[in-house]
């Protein structure tokens, strides 16, 4: 990841995609054809190569290929949805195997899709796009894929979250709470929408919920924001709401 202080509009975004091919032959066709799509490409050729890679780097997404020596990709992907900062991911998933039975397996281990080879160029880059897309939509909704209030970073996509340029290990819960109260900014949010947004909870079914879990939550999200874990306040009777003081404040 480069070092960005300053939110980055989306278009300056490049993205970044792990090939995790054993063939060489292969990876070099993927890695061409996304390459010449604009993405940034870098290969790895067994799956334990693939988890130092993202362990290093959290790319955007990753072509996994099932069918590889030592760690499968299947093992591969079943490892990166058990981390919380790869648990959103993107993958891609590639399979020699045409069996129906092999396609559900693959998007019940959580792949986000799913090519059988042989594919055409065109339907990689298709299907790339298309993923790449969802994970932007998925993070833009407060006008980019990267919020920041103050010194506090989060990359959405990437789910990679930074407190004045060092990482900040959160949780998937921690992270999306976070991601939650930067986007509305300043407004406070009640337990139940906290709830909705950070957990994924319906609307209504959140009264079933303890909202005693999200007090939890904040509490373990302020003692790693350290200092600025002061500017999550309490609103007393609302809620909570995240508010970076104004300079002289
Ligand atoms: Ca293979």
């Amino acid at each position: 990841m480069t070092a960005v202080a300053a939110p980055v509009p989306h278009a300056q975004v490049v993205c970044r995609v792990l090939v995790v091919e054993d063939e060489p032959d292969i990876a070099a066709l993927i890695a061409y054809q996304l390459a010449r799509e604009g993405l940034r490409v870098e290969t790895a050729g067994t799956g334990q190569e693939a988890l130092s890679s993202i362990e290093r780097d959290i790319p955007h997404l990753v072509v996994l290929d099932r069918m590889l020596p030592g760690i499968s990709g299947d093992e591969v992907l079943r490892k990166l949805r058990a981390e919380p900062a790869t648990s959103g991911l993107p993958v891609l998933l590639l399979t020699a195997r045409r069996e129906q039975e092999d396609r559900i397996e693959g998007l019940e281990l959580g792949a986000d899709d799913y090519l059988t080879k042989p594919f055409s160029p065109r339907e990689l880059t298709l299907r790339v796009q298309a993923i790449l897309r969802r994970a932007k939509e998925g993070g833009a909704m407060a006008g980019g894929s990267i919020l920041s209030t103050g010194p506090i970073r989060l990359d959405v996509p990437s789910r990679e979250a930074t407190l004045a340029g060092r990482p900040l290990e959160l949780t998937r819960t921690e992270f999306r709470l976070l991601q939650t109260l930067m986007e509305r900014n300043g407004r406070t949010q009640t337990r139940s929408q906290l709830l909705e947004h950070a957990w994924d909870v319906e609307s209504g079914a959140s009264e079933r919920l303890e909202t005693r879990t999200v007090d939890v939550h904040i509490r373990r999200l302020r003692a790693k924001l350290g200092t600025m874990g002061l500017w999550i306040q309490t609103v007393r009777g609302f809620g909570y709401r995240l508010k970076a003081p104004r300079a002289g404040e």
